[in-house]
């Protein structure tokens, strides 16, 4: 059966393009035609090799980590992977990043128009708004330059466009994101490509670059957060003593950053950390994540009251879950400087030395951020 016209008006819709449509000639058509289907099309560059997509095999989709790597390898087996519904809410440049009511223009992360003349009159959130802003695309710049993840563009099981993300290992993999100029979906048993025009490849790309990575900024941002909002200077900015102190007690921002661990509204992700804004003057309180995309989510700001209501499931996990901000990578230090030679020696295959190792590389990465933070700064780029 082919998709409604409904159905396909509310993917165009989200993606916010007359797309190229392209369905498969035979109706109820499996994953193996659409496989031969494509292998007869133009070879696709930067998009997986020359063929695109290849369809999931069950057995990849549930493949383990593998623990050690040899001299040869370069990732580790799958480590996360997103499905295109997932990434669709955060894909159309069409919607204000504050009420994701429409907007005219397809500025990534843009307001509307209403959003725009209203926080131009409330100074303080407009101040908080455009900093996140600027933080998020940092993480964003600073995840492609320091990025060693590979990212593999697939057919899952339903014939849908999926993205399989490999962790790199740090001291060998480089850069490997590929283009992602279109995606496909199936619509009841029909196979449609959509061709994404540069914002929505971007908004992918967001997607996909913050997938995994609420628990790492909670690594990387301490002090950059604090330095920005509280207006502490981060540590080796070698200001005179005081000077930050002095500053901030004027002018800060922020009273308060918490982390927060919760059990998200979400079907396919479990926990997720984000953070709570108190502000100084008006004591007005926002949840603020750079990792949101992630799950489907597009907006970096949002009224704490709001936020909590629409996503927020259990505030829930082992460690009392609102928490000082630094106070996760405290933990991690200390967990990795206690535990990781131990478990390792316990069983260098174990799911738990897995993630030791992962939470070293996390504090070893989380080095490059007051350089690159400096150098963002100045530049504007990095
Ligand atoms: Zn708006």
């Amino acid at each position: 059966m082919a998709a409604s016209q409904d159905e396909q008006d509310v993917i165009s819709c989200m993606l916010k393009l007359p797309i190229e449509v392209n369905p498969s000639e035979d109706e109820g058509e499996d994953v193996d035609e659409s496989n031969n289907r494509q292998q007869s099309e133009e070879p696709r560059e930067g998009v997986n090799g020359p063929q695109g997509p290849q369809p999931l095999d069950e057995a990849e989709a549930t493949s383990e980590f593998s623990h050690e790597l040899s001299d040869e390898q370069t990732y580790y087996d799958v480590f996360i992977s997103v499905g295109i519904r997932q990434a669709l809410p955060v894909m159309n440049p069409y919607i204000c990043i504050w009420c994701t009511g429409n907007k005219e223009d397809d500025t990534i992360n843009g307001l509307c128009d209403s959003c725009k003349s209203r926080m131009r009159k409330d100074e303080e959130e407009q101040e908080l708004f455009d900093k996140a802003i600027d933080v998020f695309n940092f993480t964003i710049a600073s995840r492609r330059v320091r990025f060693y993840d590979k990212i593999e563009h697939i057919l899952d099981e339903h014939g849908e466009s999926r993205f399989l993300i490999y962790k790199g290992d740090h001291n060998k993999a480089r850069v490997q994101v590929p283009g992602l100029d279109f995606v496909i979906l199936n619509e009841a048993g029909v196979q449609t490509e959509y061709t994404l025009s540069e914002a929505q490849q971007e908004l992918l790309m967001q997607c996909l670059l913050t997938s995994r990575q609420c628990h790492c900024q909670m690594i990387f941002l301490p002090d950059l957060l604090n330095q920005e909002f509280h207006g502490s200077p981060m540590e080796d900015l070698d200001l005179p003593p005081g000077h930050g102190d002095v500053a901030s007690e004027a002018s800060r921002l922020v009273d308060s950053i918490r982390e927060v661990f919760f059990t998200p509204k979400h079907e396919t992700c479990g926990s997720h950390y984000i953070y709570k804004f108190e502000m100084s003057r008006s004591k007005r309180q926002y949840a603020v994540s750079f990792s949101d995309k992630q799950l489907g989510w597009p907006q970096i700001v949002r009224p704490w009251e709001e936020y909590y209501h629409e996503r927020i499931e259990d505030v829930t996990g082992t460690r009392n879950d609102v928490n000082d901000l630094g106070d996760k990578r405290e933990v991690t230090e200390r967990c990795v400087e206690t535990d990781l030679e131990r478990v390792r020696e316990e069983d260098p295959f174990s799911d738990e030395y897995f993630k030791h190792l992962e939470m070293q590389m996390y504090l070893d990465d989380s080095q490059w951020i007051t350089d690159d933070w400096k150098k963002w700064k100045e530049n504007g780029k990095l």
